[in-house]
């Protein structure tokens, strides 16, 4: 049994402190991190580390994660049972699924992080890598696509999210709940979401270039921002109220842009889908979807800017792009 251990930074490696300067900075290996696990040497797996970048996950970019995929494919490909990547929790829900969206194998790709940093009293970083390092091990793990394994809960990728901005319990899948536990070091699997093709392979050159916009629709929202985005944008993803609603004022200006770029119609709520056939007032979804939006379905804001910028990257438009979306959502 082998793991590669892939690590990016985060508050799990924030063990450091620069003089003169207030907060805690990325100082530890994944020597260190794997060093402070009690119990881990005792698994019986085989550990390979990768420091491949140490930085705030703010500061990632989807080029880097994909850097990651590539180190991981490599991996599994020279027979590692799983891998596990650890970095900050910031993005850690867009990371992941950028990488569920490309990862190919059954074998096990699972992120993971910490809340309070190992210079704090209780840090998880430890307990968190050691619950991965066990669902990267697990034979039930095999085809679940890309993880997330945080506070002993075991989340797919795809529904994942940041809920809280401190709480050691902060992940949480709002639409389906975990997949699996961790109870007393046995990886529990309740649920197998159903796997989707991977996408193609992207051009990283050409992923750079995509631009996708987030727009956060707000009470009396007259859209002035959104005047310009599409000479500089290739998409734009609406977070739009409750099951995808806009103001009255809205709908032409977001209908104007659906006919020169693709846009995606989501929810700003937190959990539940965009509706399809429910609501017929101007900026209602069915509103929007007649001047052309897309309907988001159970995509939230953030993962579905990822999905649309990986889809534009890969040349799709029209209905090629629209078949893929309603894939995915
Ligand atoms: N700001 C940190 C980061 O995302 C937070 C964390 O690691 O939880 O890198």
């Amino acid at each position: 049994m082998s793991i590669v251990l892939v690590t990016l930074g985060g508050t799990i490696a924030m063990g450091g402190v620069d003089a003169g300067r207030p907060g805690v900075v990325t100082r530890l290996t994944g020597a260190d991190l794997t060093a402070a696990v009690p119990g881990l040497a005792d698994l019986g797996t085989s550990l390979e580390v990768r420091d491949v970048q140490a930085v705030p996950s703010a500061s990632l970019t989807y080029r880097q994660v994909l850097d990651v995929v590539d180190v991981a494919s490599a991996a599994v490909a020279g027979g590692a049972t799983g891998v596990v990547v650890t970095q900050g929790t910031d993005t850690l829900e867009e990371t992941a699924y950028l990488a569920d969206l490309v990862w190919p194998h059954a074998a096990p790709l699972v992120f993971t992080g910490a809340m309070r940093n190992p210079t704090l009293a209780g840090p998880d970083g430890p307990a968190n890598l050691l619950a991965a390092v066990r669902v990267a091990a697990a034979a039930a793990s095999r085809d679940l696509g890309t993880l997330v394994v945080m506070n002993d809960e075991v989340h797919a990728a795809r529904w994942v999210r940041k809920t809280h901005s401190t709480s050691t319990a902060t992940f949480a899948s709002p639409n389906a709940g975990p997949v699996g536990h961790v109870i007393e070091g046995e990886v529990r699997v309740l649920t197998r979401p159903e796997r989707r093709d991977p996408l193609p392979r992207v051009e990283r050159d050409r992923l750079d270039g995509t631009r996708v916009a987030l727009y956060p629709v707000t009470l009396d929202d007259d859209g002035l921002l959104l005047g310009g985005v599409a000479d500089t944008h290739h998409g734009l993803v609406v977070a739009g109220f409750g099951v995808g609603h806009v103001p009255a004022g809205l709908a032409p200006l977001l209908g104007d842009l659906a006919g020169r770029m693709p846009v995606l119609l989501t929810s700003r709520s937190g959990a539940g889908s965009v509706l399809r056939q429910t609501y017929g007032a101007v900026g209602s979804e069915t509103d929007l979807q007649r001047r052309g939006l897309l309907n988001g379905g159970l995509l939230d804001p953030h993962k579905g800017r990822v999905l649309l910028r990986m889809l534009l990257a890969a040349g799709l438009d029209g209905t090629a792009l629209a078949d893929a979306v309603a894939r995915f959502r």
